[in-house]
């Protein structure tokens, strides 16, 4: 945060859930405090209606967009600046928002760090996937990555408490809500419906990230983030469930001491403490209230039903390209089940599968990281059609 103007933010994939969102939050913070956050450029894939109103209604000069055709219907329909790189997102803004869906968030996050700015990171494929390639630009000066994830967001204010977090962590506790198929047995998981796995308990989110949650691959490729993020071994993560999802982790430290991060759950709380960070925002998004709260209930993960758990931290102990195999070969099978020609305990087939022809390699560079994406997409999509 700037001390003498406004906090300029830049929004990746603006129309998608993280993205409206992130307009939310600036609007409720701005009617605070006007002009305490201005929108410096929006990002969409091919969304042009709904991206033309978002920079109307906050004033935003810069839109970029990916789809071509897309990108001519915005030129006509504003006289705004229209750009196709993302990555011009990144020079007007104090902080970038990465909300894209999926691993065509890489180049943001790449870029947004190498060019020494905050990244609020939603897009967890990124880092998962290209984790050696990204992490060597958390080191350029001004690079800052603070992650739009409800656990690691509360990991990270839990880590606050530490005077040594290299010293002193025993163990991140990730809490899952568990996903509408919690206390299911797999036998009764192989005929769900797209409409059930997209039924959350606890939280609203896009598409992906709800049947990634219904098969807990979410939170296994979490933990990978988490180890990225916070450098901790994967012995020393480990996954609870938490239905209520109001406990959004913890940590526990060398003396015993746990320390937990609550709050209702909403995303807007980690992108508010990502755009406001190291300072808190002013805005509640919900409060909890004790006094009809209830109890907070904590089980151990079946996974043995839901087998993306231990296939992350496989690949995760893998290492290399493995993280990056194992999320694009689950890309396409959640877009196979969307669309209706995979079934959801085939999910993890598909990526068991694609895991056994990893090759061992690690990447270097963001074209290894692509390549690997291609070639595990490559694959899967080979799986799915057999
Ligand atoms: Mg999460």
């Amino acid at each position: 945060m700037t001390a003498t103007g406004p906090v300029r933010v830049a929004i990746a994939g603006s129309t998608g859930s993280i993205g409206t969102q992130t307009l939310e939050v600036i609007a409720a913070e701005n009617q605070r405090e006007p002009g305490s956050y201005v929108v410096t450029g929006l990002s969409v894939g091919s969304s042009a209606d709904t991206v033309v109103a978002q920079a109307e209604a906050f004033g935003v000069p810069l839109i970029v967009v990916a789809d071509e055709s897309a990108r001519t219907a915005v030129s006509k329909a504003t006289e705004r600046r229209v750009e196709s790189d993302a990555t011009a997102l990144i020079d007007d803004a104090d902080v970038v928002v990465n909300g894209v869906v999926g691993f065509a968030g890489l180049e943001v996050t790449v870029e947004t760090l190498r060019a020494g700015k905050r990244l609020a990171l939603a897009n967890k494929e990124s880092l998962i996937a290209a984790g050696p390639v990204v992490q060597p630009l958390r080191d350029t000066p001004g690079a800052e990555l603070v992650p739009v994830d409800s656990e690691h967001c509360a990991l990270h204010q839990c880590l606050r408490s530490s005077f040594d977090a290299g010293r002193e962590v025993s163990r991140l506790l990730l809490t899952a809500s568990g996903g509408p198929f919690r206390g299911r047995s797999a036998a009764d998981l192989a005929q769900v419906t797209v409409d059930a796995a997209l039924a959350h308990p606890t939280w609203s989110m896009g598409p992906k990230i709800t049947i990634d949650s219904s098969t807990l691959m979410n939170k296994g490729l979490e933990v990978i983030e988490a180890h990225e993020l916070y450098g901790t071994p994967y012995d020393q993560i480990e996954v609870v469930v938490h239905p209520q999802s109001v406990v959004h982790s913890m940590v526990e430290f060398t003396d015993g001491s746990t320390i937990a991060q609550l709050s209702m759950p909403t995303m807007k709380l980690p992108i508010g403490y990502a755009l406001g960070y190291p300072q808190r925002i002013a805005t509640p998004f919900g409060r909890i209230d004790w006094t009809t709260l209830g109890s907070l209930d904590f089980e151990a993960p079946d996974i043995g039903t839901f087998r993306c758990l231990s296939l992350a931290y496989e690949a995760g102990r893998v290492g290399g390209t493995a993280p990056a195999w194992l999320s694009a070969a689950n890309e396409v099978a959640v877009e196979s089940f969307l669309t209706g020609n995979l079934r959801w305990n085939e999910i993890a087939d598909v990526c068991v599968a694609v895991l056994e022809r990893h090759d061992g390699a690690t990447p270097h560079s963001v074209d290894d990281v692509i390549a690997a994406d291609q070639e595990a997409r490559r694959i899967a999509e080979e799986v799915v059609q057999r």
